[in-house]
């Protein structure tokens, strides 16, 4: 098994509901096993134009999908909770990112691994750093620690949501 995180977002059509129903989705994922999921943080949106703020999370899945059969089983997950593809970086009622694969570090036309961006995402970083014990060490050596100091908490908030029940494994 192999420890991968994902980053959930949402920012249409009742985004707390969204991202309940992608964890039940991610709970029933084959070859896998969803063991934690951080709290639903909120967030202005980066996308062009005016747009609803968007709820994030992270979820540890340990899984023995290879990375395109995650990506495409997320993108299938994406489609059946309605995302429709318009502009770069539009709402969306949900997106679902591989940010990490255990120490797998890979660039392909459709799936960098660690996400691109994820070292400058307060949406991703601060969830993240729920779920990773401290010490955490990214696969080119940076601490997560220090990519969460460097990076601000902005209008970043922290909601009372709990998505998953994280019971004993
Ligand atoms: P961003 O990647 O900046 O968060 P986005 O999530 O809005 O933007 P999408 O339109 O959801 O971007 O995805 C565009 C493409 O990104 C996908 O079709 C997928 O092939 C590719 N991609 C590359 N790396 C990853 C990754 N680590 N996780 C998910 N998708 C990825
Ligand atoms: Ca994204
Ligand atoms: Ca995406």
């Amino acid at each position: 098994m192999t420890a991968s995180y994902i980053a959930l977002g949402s920012n249409l059509q009742h985004p707390a509901g969204q991202l309940r129903r992608a964890v039940a989705a991610l709970a029933v994922f084959p070859d896998s096993h969803l063991v934690r999921v951080s709290g639903v943080y909120r967030s202005k949106a980066v996308g062009p134009g005016k747009q609803p703020d968007y709820l994030n999370a992270v979820a540890l899945l340990e899984t023995r999908l290879v990375p395109e059969a995650l990506l495409e089983r997320l993108q299938q997950q994406e489609l059946d909770q309605g995302r429709t593809r318009g502009v770069r970086w539009g709402a969306r009622t949900l997106d679902l990112d591989i940010l990490l694969y255990g120490d797998l570090q890979r660039k392909s036309p459709n799936l960098t691994i660690p996400h691109p961006a994820m070292a400058e995402r307060n949406f991703v970083l601060y969830p993240l750093a729920e779920l990773c014990e401290p010490n955490f060490v990214l696969p080119d050596g940076t601490e997560l620690d220090t990519l969460v100091r460097d990076c601000p908490l902005g209008d970043l908030s922290r909601t009372g949501l709990q998505l998953h029940h994280n019971g004993p494994e």
